[in-house]
């Protein structure tokens, strides 16, 4: 199968330089395998998303020499597409609603449960049946159910990145230690959660490889027992290192220190940001 990767910004502030390392990165390594390399708008959060950011990403990445193949996928046009699956996952009892405010969450884990790691979600709403959901309810993954589902079927994933090379195999355990009964359906819009539409969307596009920074290498496993409760194969996994600033922090689109316009207003060209990333 031909390389194919992407980059998925999600338009809710301008791009700095950790984001044109990762796009560069994908980018070139989608070029230099001859294969594919695709765009797409996570802007499922539809208050945060701007069309100015699509506009100015769109700008930074042309500036920056990248071409992608498709035209770009914005996921704000495919909510019920992401939904079905959640309804998929709710008709096989994965699912069950949660009127938990953050609040609640706080009051319930100052009093732990025993049995219940104390930073998951404490289950209070565990018991409750999917007819009982409320229009502001989201939808938790029954997670025990979920690792029922998959009990037995040796499933894994490879991570080709610097810094958790390797295969990783699916684990109850651990699923259940870490992960906990996560929100997968959102209560202020009737959608999957992000990282659940982003897993979609990778096989939806057929995604071979999924170059993206190793902050986010935590969701890898959720995502990959997602994808296969739903009956799809997982791609491979490459997270790269983050760019920081000098104190050593990782850069986010709130320190508009480093938008990339920025560096474009002082006159860098696109081969200065390449060096100043590492990657000329
Ligand atoms: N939309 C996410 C972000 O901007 C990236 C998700 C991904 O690459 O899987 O951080």
């Amino acid at each position: 199968m031909s390389y194919v990767t992407r980059f998925a910004p999600s338009p809710t502030g301008p791009l700095h330089l950790g984001h044109a390392y990762s796009a560069i990165l994908a980018h070139d390594k989608a070029r230099a395998a001859h294969g594919r390399f695709l765009l797409r708008f996570e802007d499922t959060d539809l208050e945060r998303s701007k069309p100015e950011y699509v506009a100015q990403t769109i700008d930074d990445l042309t500036w920056l020499g990248l071409t992608w193949d498709e035209e770009p996928l914005f996921q704000s046009e495919h909510l019920t597409v992401y939904n079905q699956y959640l309804e998929d996952l709710s008709a096989r009892g994965l699912t069950y609603p949660c009127k938990c405010s953050r609040k609640d969450i706080a009051a319930a884990l100052a009093a732990p449960q025993e049995g219940v790691p104390h930073h998951l979600y404490p289950q209070t709403c565990k018991s409750r049946a999917l007819t009982e959901r409320g229009p502001k309810d989201a939808l938790r993954l029954h997670m025990d159910r979920a690792c029922d589902a998959i009990e037995g079927q040796n499933l894994w994933f490879d991570e080709l990145g610097p810094s958790h090379k390797g295969r990783y195999s699916l684990d109850r355990t651990a699923l259940l230690r870490d992960v906990g009964d996560i929100v997968v359906g959102r209560k202020d819009i009737d959608t999957a959660a992000y990282f659940m539409a982003s897993a979609i969307d990778d096989v939806r596009q057929g995604i071979t490889d999924v170059v993206r920074g190793e902050d986010l290498f935590e969701f890898t496993q959720v995502q990959v027992l997602l994808l296969h409760l739903l009956g799809f194969q997982a791609p491979k996994y490459d997270h790269h290192t983050l760019i920081r600033d000098e104190n050593g922090k990782r850069l986010a689109k709130r320190d508009d220190a480093r938008a990339l316009s920025k560096f474009r207003a002082e006159g860098a060209s696109p081969n200065d940001i390449r060096q100043l990333v590492g990657l000329s």
